[in-house]
């Protein structure tokens, strides 16, 4: 067959397929579960060893979309984001067919056009001046990337000499911080002693008398605090750590505050939300959230933004001989969003988050992200009301910290995970835990624009079922 026609009809086939997994992605069942081994079986990857045809082919395209998550279906409440938005996956799949890198404008001028101005865009919603940012591979990333900033401020020489031989230094955040910032500390060579994670108040919020006494005792023998990482809707919880009584301390202290808002910082789009939970936040050094987890935007979509620091990234993160790529005389730096990026390829994550941004708006986006709250406001009633539940903590944001009762002698954690277990294999939903302390929750967090107040019940009349099922074979 002629190659032209041949990838048509590659196109039509695939077009196909992706309606058809569209129109059904909120339907039927949302997993069909094998465990691993029998899944490794049913798909027998090594069996085909030789160069498919494109109707072999497409038998893998089909088996993958069998076997996969339907993760747009309102049963899935599992993850920090569902499915995506469609304007973003028409961005994913012309991503995909003009493959580039944006690292240079030569190589991806469009993209390096939009970024820029989505990142503009970003620094005036947060009230950021004299700010620069970039779109990162994720806020785990972008926390480090922070951290980095931050240490190399600091002390100027780091990145010449490295540790050896200087002030220790010292970063905070809350005891119930992201693992990221764990990671950080060790890839910056800050290492986790350094670390210092704060202990929370009564709802979950890094107490700042203790992070004083702590930051006074490491003053005291000659450390140096450089770094605060606030969290804004800590992972399990939902907490938002109190940005003003952090920025009191930075008055004092001047150490770098970043936050970490990659789930809950997308209450900036919402003027009201903002107020409530993120006020302070243009008065800080860093701030991160993921347009890919409430917003719903194509998985992966981050953004790191730096407030009056210009050039800071660069410095930080320019470094080594890349003159082989980086050719000044033919555009202006500022246009090689690789320059000041810690990758060297970088993926076009722009066209998507920007084809989103113009179809919602800002308006739009803000609707989204205060009717999740009001539907996690809802599910906490729901709970309150439902004799066989219990919330393990009051709801303090968009994650309902709750579980299922169990009589005297049944230990509550094993139950429930038991039950999270059994939720997810007979595909009744999937719905996340975590620990608060040490009692076992079962986290329920709403990202789907297609929630309702009847998918919110009709999830606890599952998982009530499930539980008495369970409860009567303990
Ligand atoms: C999800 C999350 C992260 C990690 O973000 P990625 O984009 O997945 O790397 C970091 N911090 C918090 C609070 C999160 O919820």
């Amino acid at each position: 067959m002629d190659p032209e026609l041949e990838h048509i009809k590659v196109f039509d086939r695939l077009n196909e397929l992706v309606k058809n997994y569209h129109s059904t992605r909120a339907k039927g069942s949302f997993v069909e579960y094998h465990p691993p081994e029998d899944l490794a079986e049913i798909l027998n990857p090594e069996a085909l060893s030789e160069p498919l045809n494109w109707d072999r082919l497409f038998e893998w395209v089909e088996r993958y979309l069998k076997y996969s998550l339907k993760t747009g279906h309102p049963k899935f409440v599992n993850r920090m984001w569902s499915g995506a938005n469609l304007p973003s996956v028409v961005g994913e799949i012309i991503t995909a067919v003009t493959n580039t890198s944006a690292c240079t404008y030569e190589s991806a001028p469009v993209s390096t056009i939009i970024e820029k101005y989505m990142i503009n865009e970003m620094l005036e919603l947060v009230g950021f001046k004299d700010g620069e940012g970039q779109m990162t591979t994720g806020s785990s990333n972008a926390n480090m990337i922070a951290m980095m900033v931050a240490r190399d401020r600091v002390n100027r020489d780091i990145k010449r000499k490295g540790l050896f031989g200087s002030r220790e230094l010292y970063a905070y955040v809350g005891n119930d911080s992201h693992y990221s910032m764990d990671k950080a500390a060790t890839v910056l060579g800050i290492g986790t002693d350094h670390l210092i994670k704060v202990p929370l108040d009564e709802q979950g919020r890094m107490r700042p008398d203790f992070l004083e006494e702590s930051i006074g005792c490491v003053k005291q023998q000659g450390g140096l605090p450089f770094f605060v990482g606030a969290t804004a809707g800590t992972t399990v919880r939902g907490a938002y750590d109190s940005i003003e009584d952090l920025l009191r301390l930075r008055q004092k202290y001047g150490f770098w505050l970043h936050v970490d808002g990659a789930w809950g910082g997308a209450a900036v789009l919402s003027p009201g939300l903002r107020n409530q939970y993120l006020s302070g936040i243009e008065e800080t050094d860093s701030f991160t959230f993921d347009f890919h987890k409430m917003p719903g935007t194509n998985l992966i979509c981050n953004i790191l933004l730096l407030n009056g620091f210009p050039g800071a990234l660069r410095q930080s993160c320019s470094i080594g001989d890349s003159s082989y790529i980086f050719r000044e005389e033919s555009e202006k730096e500022e246009f090689n969003l690789g320059s000041f990026s810690l990758q060297c390829g970088r993926r076009v994550d722009a066209l998507k988050w920007f084809l989103d941004w113009k179809f919602y708006g800002h308006e739009g986006f803000a609707r989204r992200i205060e009717h999740y709250l009001q539907l996690s406001k809802y599910a906490e009633r729901v709970v309150e009301e439902t004799p066989e539940l219990e919330m393990v903590v009051p709801r303090e944001s968009f994650n309902t910290c709750f579980r299922f009762k169990t009589p005297y002698g049944v230990s509550g954690n094993h139950f429930n995970l038991t039950l999270r277990t059994r939720l997810y294999r007979d595909a009744e939903n999937m719905v996340g835990f975590g620990y608060i302390g040490s009692d076992l929750c079962l986290r329920l967090l709403i990202t789907n624009p297609v929630s309702t107040k009847d998918t919110v019940r009709s999830f606890f009349r599952d998982v009530v079922q499930a539980g008495k099922a369970l409860l009567e074979e303990t």
